[in-house]
Protein backbone atom coordinates (compact mmCIF):
# COMPACT_ATOMS: atom_id res chain seq x y z
CA UNK A 1 0.00 0.00 0.00
CA UNK A 2 1.10 3.44 -0.82
CA UNK A 3 0.82 5.85 2.28
CA UNK A 4 -0.43 9.78 1.68
CA UNK A 5 2.09 10.02 4.08
CA UNK A 6 4.89 8.46 6.14
CA UNK A 7 6.04 10.47 9.42
CA UNK A 8 9.91 9.83 10.51
CA UNK A 9 9.61 9.90 14.36
CA UNK A 10 6.60 9.69 17.03
CA UNK A 11 7.49 12.49 18.75
CA UNK A 12 5.36 15.83 19.82
CA UNK A 13 5.55 17.16 16.34
CA UNK A 14 4.97 14.03 14.63
CA UNK A 15 2.00 12.76 15.82
CA UNK A 16 0.36 16.07 15.84
CA UNK A 17 1.02 16.11 12.20
CA UNK A 18 -0.20 12.68 11.70
CA UNK A 19 -3.44 13.18 13.52
CA UNK A 20 -3.86 15.94 12.00
CA UNK A 21 -3.29 14.61 8.30
CA UNK A 22 -5.35 11.53 9.02
CA UNK A 23 -7.87 13.42 10.44
CA UNK A 24 -8.45 14.73 6.71
CA UNK A 25 -8.76 11.25 5.88
CA UNK A 26 -5.13 10.71 5.04
CA UNK A 27 -3.81 7.54 5.22
CA UNK A 28 -0.11 8.10 7.68
CA UNK A 29 2.11 6.00 8.99
CA UNK A 30 4.55 7.03 12.19
CA UNK A 31 7.62 5.05 12.01
CA UNK A 32 9.40 5.70 15.32
CA UNK A 33 12.89 4.10 16.33
CA UNK A 34 12.20 4.04 19.90
CA UNK A 35 10.25 0.90 21.53
CA UNK A 36 7.50 3.60 22.70
CA UNK A 37 6.64 6.97 21.13
CA UNK A 38 7.09 10.65 23.12
CA UNK A 39 9.45 9.36 25.68
CA UNK A 40 10.80 13.18 25.45
CA UNK A 41 7.53 14.31 26.51
CA UNK A 42 7.27 12.07 29.15
CA UNK A 43 10.30 13.37 30.55
CA UNK A 44 9.80 16.84 29.75
CA UNK A 45 8.66 19.69 32.74
CA UNK A 46 10.11 17.55 34.90
CA UNK A 47 7.48 14.59 34.34
CA UNK A 48 4.77 17.40 33.83
CA UNK A 49 4.81 18.39 30.50
CA UNK A 50 4.90 22.14 30.47
CA UNK A 51 3.06 21.81 26.91
CA UNK A 52 2.24 25.09 25.76
CA UNK A 53 2.77 29.03 27.14
CA UNK A 54 -0.38 31.06 26.92
CA UNK A 55 1.32 34.32 26.18
CA UNK A 56 3.33 32.69 22.53
CA UNK A 57 4.54 34.94 20.34
CA UNK A 58 7.33 35.06 17.77
CA UNK A 59 9.04 36.98 19.35
CA UNK A 60 9.80 34.06 22.03
CA UNK A 61 11.22 32.35 19.40
CA UNK A 62 14.98 32.08 17.55
CA UNK A 63 16.09 31.56 14.48
CA UNK A 64 17.79 32.79 11.61
CA UNK A 65 14.52 34.63 9.81
CA UNK A 66 12.04 35.36 13.41
CA UNK A 67 9.59 36.03 11.03
CA UNK A 68 8.91 32.41 9.75
CA UNK A 69 7.10 31.01 12.63
CA UNK A 70 4.02 33.40 12.41
CA UNK A 71 2.02 32.22 10.41
CA UNK A 72 1.84 28.53 11.78
CA UNK A 73 1.87 29.81 15.43
CA UNK A 74 -1.55 31.96 14.53
CA UNK A 75 -3.22 29.20 12.90
CA UNK A 76 -2.16 27.01 15.92
CA UNK A 77 -2.37 28.49 18.92
CA UNK A 78 -2.18 27.76 22.58
CA UNK A 79 -5.97 27.80 23.12
CA UNK A 80 -6.43 25.37 20.31
CA UNK A 81 -3.86 22.71 22.38
CA UNK A 82 -5.34 23.36 25.31
CA UNK A 83 -9.13 22.90 23.92
CA UNK A 84 -7.77 19.46 23.11
CA UNK A 85 -6.14 18.69 27.08
CA UNK A 86 -9.62 19.69 27.97
CA UNK A 87 -11.45 17.46 25.85
CA UNK A 88 -9.92 14.73 26.98
CA UNK A 89 -10.02 15.84 30.59
CA UNK A 90 -6.49 16.36 31.54
CA UNK A 91 -6.65 18.26 34.67
CA UNK A 92 -3.46 21.15 34.20
CA UNK A 93 -2.35 24.38 35.91
CA UNK A 94 -0.70 27.41 35.36
CA UNK A 95 3.33 27.21 36.99
CA UNK A 96 4.26 30.89 36.28
CA UNK A 97 4.76 33.12 33.41
CA UNK A 98 1.68 31.65 31.45
CA UNK A 99 3.29 27.94 31.23
CA UNK A 100 0.67 25.51 31.69
CA UNK A 101 1.78 22.07 32.78
CA UNK A 102 0.23 18.69 33.82
CA UNK A 103 -1.17 18.84 37.42
CA UNK A 104 -0.31 14.88 37.06
CA UNK A 105 1.73 13.22 34.70
CA UNK A 106 3.12 13.69 31.34
CA UNK A 107 2.02 10.47 29.96
CA UNK A 108 -1.39 12.10 30.14
CA UNK A 109 -0.42 13.70 27.08
CA UNK A 110 1.30 10.95 24.98
CA UNK A 111 -2.00 9.05 25.65
CA UNK A 112 -3.82 11.36 24.57
CA UNK A 113 -1.86 11.68 20.82
CA UNK A 114 -1.88 7.88 20.88
CA UNK A 115 -5.81 8.12 21.86
CA UNK A 116 -6.18 10.50 18.70
CA UNK A 117 -3.55 8.12 16.47
CA UNK A 118 -5.79 5.40 17.38
CA UNK A 119 -9.25 7.40 16.47
CA UNK A 120 -8.04 8.70 13.41
CA UNK A 121 -6.41 5.47 12.11
CA UNK A 122 -3.22 5.86 12.26
CA UNK A 123 -0.43 3.38 11.93
CA UNK A 124 2.49 3.94 14.38
CA UNK A 125 5.28 1.29 13.90
CA UNK A 126 7.70 1.37 17.09
CA UNK A 127 10.88 -0.15 17.46
CA UNK A 128 11.08 0.66 13.44
CA UNK A 129 14.46 1.81 12.01
CA UNK A 130 14.92 3.73 9.31
CA UNK A 131 17.35 3.01 7.07
CA UNK A 132 17.54 4.50 3.95
CA UNK A 133 15.14 7.38 2.26
CA UNK A 134 14.66 7.19 -1.50
CA UNK A 135 13.89 10.09 -3.44
CA UNK A 136 10.36 10.75 -5.06
CA UNK A 137 7.82 10.51 -5.85
CA UNK A 138 6.45 7.66 -4.16
CA UNK A 139 8.73 8.27 -1.13
CA UNK A 140 10.41 5.16 -0.48
CA UNK A 141 12.00 4.39 3.50
CA UNK A 142 13.90 1.18 4.39
CA UNK A 143 13.74 0.20 7.93
CA UNK A 144 14.42 -3.00 9.83
CA UNK A 145 10.46 -3.89 10.04
CA UNK A 146 10.55 -3.81 5.30
CA UNK A 147 10.06 -1.16 2.96
CA UNK A 148 7.04 1.56 3.21
CA UNK A 149 6.46 4.07 0.68
CA UNK A 150 4.08 7.41 0.66
CA UNK A 151 3.16 10.19 -1.77
CA UNK A 152 5.09 12.66 0.99
CA UNK A 153 7.27 12.42 3.57
CA UNK A 154 7.54 14.31 6.88
CA UNK A 155 10.33 14.74 9.19
CA UNK A 156 9.73 14.83 12.64
CA UNK A 157 12.68 13.12 14.32
CA UNK A 158 14.00 16.22 16.27
CA UNK A 159 17.00 17.90 17.11
CA UNK A 160 20.05 16.02 18.75
CA UNK A 161 19.78 16.97 22.66
CA UNK A 162 18.94 13.85 24.63
CA UNK A 163 20.64 11.08 22.38
CA UNK A 164 19.81 8.75 25.78
CA UNK A 165 16.34 8.78 24.63
CA UNK A 166 16.68 8.50 20.94
CA UNK A 167 17.69 11.39 19.45
CA UNK A 168 19.78 11.30 16.22
CA UNK A 169 21.19 13.17 13.74
CA UNK A 170 18.84 11.12 10.41
CA UNK A 171 16.68 14.83 9.94
CA UNK A 172 19.85 16.41 9.70
CA UNK A 173 21.11 13.69 7.29
CA UNK A 174 17.76 13.67 5.21
CA UNK A 175 17.98 17.35 4.42
CA UNK A 176 21.75 16.43 3.26
CA UNK A 177 20.76 14.48 1.28
CA UNK A 178 18.31 16.28 -0.88
CA UNK A 179 20.50 20.06 -0.47
CA UNK A 180 18.69 21.63 1.93
CA UNK A 181 20.83 23.82 4.04
CA UNK A 182 21.50 23.57 7.59
CA UNK A 183 22.33 26.62 10.16
CA UNK A 184 24.79 25.42 12.49
CA UNK A 185 23.74 23.67 15.47
CA UNK A 186 24.29 23.72 18.90
CA UNK A 187 22.93 22.75 22.51
CA UNK A 188 20.52 25.10 23.90
CA UNK A 189 18.41 25.63 26.85
CA UNK A 190 21.09 24.27 28.70
CA UNK A 191 23.64 25.32 31.52
CA UNK A 192 27.30 27.37 30.59
CA UNK A 193 30.71 26.34 31.67
CA UNK A 194 32.40 28.98 32.82
CA UNK A 195 35.87 30.27 31.23
CA UNK A 196 37.77 31.16 34.50
CA UNK A 197 36.28 31.87 37.29
CA UNK A 198 34.36 29.22 38.89
CA UNK A 199 32.60 29.14 42.31
CA UNK A 200 32.69 25.44 43.27
CA UNK A 201 31.71 26.43 46.95
CA UNK A 202 28.95 28.38 45.87
CA UNK A 203 27.55 24.88 43.98
CA UNK A 204 23.72 24.98 44.78
CA UNK A 205 22.84 28.37 45.62
CA UNK A 206 20.31 30.32 43.35
CA UNK A 207 19.66 33.90 43.20
CA UNK A 208 16.77 36.11 41.56
CA UNK A 209 18.60 37.93 39.01
CA UNK A 210 18.19 39.65 35.33
CA UNK A 211 20.08 38.15 32.86
CA UNK A 212 20.78 39.04 29.27
CA UNK A 213 23.14 37.74 26.39
CA UNK A 214 22.68 39.89 23.41
CA UNK A 215 19.05 39.10 23.25
CA UNK A 216 15.93 40.11 25.80
CA UNK A 217 16.88 39.74 29.65
CA UNK A 218 15.06 37.40 31.51
CA UNK A 219 14.13 38.28 35.06
CA UNK A 220 14.24 34.61 36.57
CA UNK A 221 16.87 32.42 39.08
CA UNK A 222 20.62 31.68 38.61
CA UNK A 223 21.83 28.81 40.06
CA UNK A 224 25.28 27.96 41.31
CA UNK A 225 26.93 24.53 39.63
CA UNK A 226 30.19 22.80 40.10
CA UNK A 227 31.32 24.30 36.35
CA UNK A 228 29.30 27.73 36.02
CA UNK A 229 25.93 28.47 36.28
CA UNK A 230 22.59 27.04 35.44
CA UNK A 231 18.68 27.69 36.33
CA UNK A 232 16.45 29.31 34.23
CA UNK A 233 17.53 32.40 33.57
CA UNK A 234 21.05 30.75 32.04
CA UNK A 235 19.25 28.34 30.43
CA UNK A 236 17.28 31.10 29.06
CA UNK A 237 20.19 32.98 28.10
CA UNK A 238 21.24 29.94 26.42
CA UNK A 239 19.80 30.60 23.36
CA UNK A 240 21.36 33.94 22.33
CA UNK A 241 25.05 33.38 24.60
CA UNK A 242 27.54 33.50 22.14
CA UNK A 243 31.58 32.65 22.97
CA UNK A 244 32.50 35.91 22.14
CA UNK A 245 30.29 37.65 24.50
CA UNK A 246 30.07 37.65 28.24
CA UNK A 247 26.71 37.22 29.81
CA UNK A 248 25.28 40.13 32.01
CA UNK A 249 24.10 39.63 35.39
CA UNK A 250 22.41 41.60 37.65
CA UNK A 251 22.77 40.40 40.97
CA UNK A 252 20.31 42.70 42.56
CA UNK A 253 17.74 43.76 40.34
CA UNK A 254 15.14 45.37 42.73
CA UNK A 255 17.61 47.76 44.21
CA UNK A 256 18.55 50.57 41.46
CA UNK A 257 22.39 52.13 41.61
CA UNK A 258 21.39 55.02 43.37
CA UNK A 259 19.73 52.96 46.18
CA UNK A 260 22.90 51.00 46.12
CA UNK A 261 24.90 53.95 46.47
CA UNK A 262 23.14 55.63 49.19
CA UNK A 263 23.21 52.12 51.16
CA UNK A 264 26.58 51.98 50.61
CA UNK A 265 27.84 55.05 51.66
CA UNK A 266 25.68 54.84 54.71
CA UNK A 267 27.03 50.88 56.02
CA UNK A 268 29.15 50.77 58.82
CA UNK A 269 30.29 47.04 57.33
CA UNK A 270 30.00 46.77 53.51
CA UNK A 271 30.02 42.81 53.56
CA UNK A 272 26.59 41.93 56.29
CA UNK A 273 24.76 44.52 54.31
CA UNK A 274 25.30 42.99 51.10
CA UNK A 275 24.60 40.44 52.89
CA UNK A 276 21.36 41.05 54.08
CA UNK A 277 20.83 41.00 50.13
CA UNK A 278 21.82 37.82 48.74
CA UNK A 279 23.26 34.65 50.80
CA UNK A 280 27.10 35.96 52.55
CA UNK A 281 28.52 33.06 51.18
CA UNK A 282 27.81 34.29 47.60
CA UNK A 283 29.45 37.93 48.84
CA UNK A 284 32.48 36.62 50.29
CA UNK A 285 33.09 34.22 46.84
CA UNK A 286 32.11 36.91 44.12
CA UNK A 287 33.42 40.56 45.54
CA UNK A 288 36.61 41.78 45.82
CA UNK A 289 38.13 41.13 49.74
CA UNK A 290 39.20 44.60 50.14
CA UNK A 291 35.89 46.33 49.65
CA UNK A 292 34.36 43.83 51.83
CA UNK A 293 36.38 44.27 54.92
CA UNK A 294 35.58 48.61 54.92
CA UNK A 295 33.06 50.62 56.02
CA UNK A 296 31.05 52.33 53.55
CA UNK A 297 32.24 55.63 54.24
CA UNK A 298 35.80 54.61 53.82
CA UNK A 299 35.39 53.07 49.69
CA UNK A 300 36.15 55.91 47.48
CA UNK A 301 33.82 57.09 45.17
CA UNK A 302 35.77 54.62 42.54
CA UNK A 303 35.73 51.94 44.70
CA UNK A 304 31.98 51.81 45.54
CA UNK A 305 31.46 52.18 41.61
CA UNK A 306 33.11 49.45 40.61
CA UNK A 307 31.33 47.66 43.53
CA UNK A 308 28.25 48.65 41.88
CA UNK A 309 28.79 47.67 38.50
CA UNK A 310 29.99 44.38 39.68
CA UNK A 311 26.83 43.64 41.17
CA UNK A 312 24.37 45.34 38.63
CA UNK A 313 26.31 44.18 35.78
CA UNK A 314 28.16 40.94 36.55
CA UNK A 315 29.48 40.01 33.69
CA UNK A 316 30.49 36.49 33.03
CA UNK A 317 32.31 34.53 30.15
CA UNK A 318 31.74 30.70 29.32
CA UNK A 319 33.87 28.79 27.17
CA UNK A 320 30.94 26.42 26.60
CA UNK A 321 27.89 24.20 27.28
CA UNK A 322 27.17 21.58 29.29
CA UNK A 323 26.42 19.32 25.90
CA UNK A 324 23.76 17.79 24.72
CA UNK A 325 23.45 15.15 27.59
CA UNK A 326 21.74 18.49 29.33
CA UNK A 327 20.20 20.31 26.75
CA UNK A 328 16.98 21.05 26.55
CA UNK A 329 16.62 21.45 22.46
CA UNK A 330 18.78 22.17 19.71
CA UNK A 331 19.85 25.39 17.92
CA UNK A 332 20.11 26.16 14.48
CA UNK A 333 18.86 23.25 12.36
CA UNK A 334 17.26 22.77 8.66
CA UNK A 335 17.18 26.69 7.33
CA UNK A 336 13.91 28.35 7.29
CA UNK A 337 14.79 29.45 4.08
CA UNK A 338 14.32 26.20 2.58
CA UNK A 339 10.98 25.78 3.69
CA UNK A 340 6.89 27.32 3.12
CA UNK A 341 6.22 29.16 6.54
CA UNK A 342 2.69 27.88 5.68
CA UNK A 343 3.17 24.13 4.97
CA UNK A 344 6.64 23.40 5.84
CA UNK A 345 7.34 22.06 2.97
CA UNK A 346 10.53 22.00 1.35
CA UNK A 347 10.69 24.53 -1.80
CA UNK A 348 13.22 22.35 -3.37
CA UNK A 349 11.94 18.79 -3.03
CA UNK A 350 8.07 18.27 -3.68
CA UNK A 351 6.34 16.86 -0.52
CA UNK A 352 9.27 16.64 1.59
CA UNK A 353 8.28 18.52 4.77
CA UNK A 354 10.44 19.41 8.16
CA UNK A 355 8.86 20.00 11.78
CA UNK A 356 9.01 20.47 15.13
CA UNK A 357 12.72 20.84 16.46
CA UNK A 358 14.70 19.33 13.49
CA UNK A 359 13.78 23.30 11.89
CA UNK A 360 15.83 26.10 12.72
CA UNK A 361 12.88 27.72 15.01
CA UNK A 362 14.07 27.31 18.76
CA UNK A 363 11.65 28.63 21.85
CA UNK A 364 12.16 30.24 25.33
CA UNK A 365 12.39 27.58 28.17
CA UNK A 366 8.12 27.76 29.20
CA UNK A 367 6.31 25.95 26.92
CA UNK A 368 7.31 27.07 23.90
CA UNK A 369 9.10 24.29 22.04
CA UNK A 370 6.27 22.36 22.31
CA UNK A 371 3.88 25.01 20.90
CA UNK A 372 6.23 24.97 18.31
CA UNK A 373 5.88 21.13 17.50
CA UNK A 374 2.14 21.41 17.67
CA UNK A 375 1.84 24.41 15.38
CA UNK A 376 4.65 23.03 12.86
CA UNK A 377 2.77 20.05 13.01
CA UNK A 378 -0.28 21.26 12.23
CA UNK A 379 0.78 23.23 9.40
CA UNK A 380 2.12 19.99 7.60
CA UNK A 381 -1.28 18.19 8.55
CA UNK A 382 -3.30 20.14 7.09
CA UNK A 383 -1.25 20.34 3.60
CA UNK A 384 -0.55 16.77 3.45
C1 LIG B 1 14.61 17.09 29.53
C2 LIG B 1 13.76 17.90 28.59
C3 LIG B 1 12.67 18.59 29.08
C4 LIG B 1 11.89 19.36 28.20
N1 LIG B 1 10.80 20.00 28.72
C5 LIG B 1 10.04 20.75 27.90
C6 LIG B 1 8.86 21.37 28.37
O1 LIG B 1 8.43 21.15 29.52
N2 LIG B 1 8.18 22.19 27.51
C7 LIG B 1 8.58 22.38 26.22
O2 LIG B 1 7.92 23.13 25.50
N3 LIG B 1 9.66 21.76 25.72
C8 LIG B 1 10.38 20.94 26.53
N4 LIG B 1 11.47 20.30 26.02
C9 LIG B 1 11.74 20.42 24.57
C10 LIG B 1 10.76 19.51 23.80
O3 LIG B 1 10.78 18.22 24.37
C11 LIG B 1 11.13 19.44 22.32
O4 LIG B 1 11.26 20.72 21.80
C12 LIG B 1 10.06 18.69 21.53
O5 LIG B 1 9.94 17.38 22.05
C13 LIG B 1 10.39 18.66 20.06
O6 LIG B 1 9.43 17.88 19.41
P1 LIG B 1 9.82 17.06 18.11
O7 LIG B 1 8.64 16.21 17.80
O8 LIG B 1 10.38 17.94 17.09
O9 LIG B 1 11.01 16.11 18.58
P2 LIG B 1 10.96 14.91 19.62
O10 LIG B 1 9.87 15.09 20.59
O11 LIG B 1 12.35 14.75 20.10
O12 LIG B 1 10.56 13.65 18.72
C14 LIG B 1 11.41 13.12 17.75
C15 LIG B 1 11.13 11.65 17.67
O13 LIG B 1 11.86 11.11 16.57
C16 LIG B 1 12.43 9.89 16.99
N5 LIG B 1 13.60 9.64 16.17
C17 LIG B 1 14.81 10.24 16.23
N6 LIG B 1 15.63 9.70 15.33
C18 LIG B 1 14.93 8.74 14.69
C19 LIG B 1 15.26 7.81 13.67
N7 LIG B 1 16.50 7.77 13.17
N8 LIG B 1 14.31 6.96 13.23
C20 LIG B 1 13.05 6.98 13.79
N9 LIG B 1 12.70 7.81 14.78
C21 LIG B 1 13.63 8.70 15.21
C22 LIG B 1 12.77 10.11 18.44
O14 LIG B 1 12.94 8.89 19.13
C23 LIG B 1 11.58 10.91 18.92
O15 LIG B 1 10.55 10.08 19.39
C24 LIG B 1 12.23 19.47 26.83
C25 LIG B 1 13.33 18.76 26.35
C26 LIG B 1 14.08 17.97 27.21
C27 LIG B 1 15.25 17.20 26.64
Amino acid sequence: MIYDAIVIGGGAAGLFCAVTAAKRGKRVLVVEHNSEVGRKILISGGGRCNFTNVNTTADNFVSANPHFCKSALARFTPRDFIDLVERYKIPYYEKKLGQLFCRESSRAIVQMLLDECRRAKVRVETSCSVSSVNAPRPWLIETNKGAFEAEQLVVACGGLSFPKIGASDLGFRIARQFGLKIEPTRPSLVALVSKAHRYPRLAGISLGTVVSAGGPSFRENILFTHKGLSGPAILQASNYWSRSEPIEIDLLPDTSREELASTLRQTRSVASTLGTQMPQRAVNELFFTPYLTKRGSELSEHDRSSLIEAIKKWRVEFQDTEGWDRAEVTRGGVSTSELSSKTMMSKKMNGLYFIGEVVDVTGWLGGYNFQWAWASGYAAGCSI
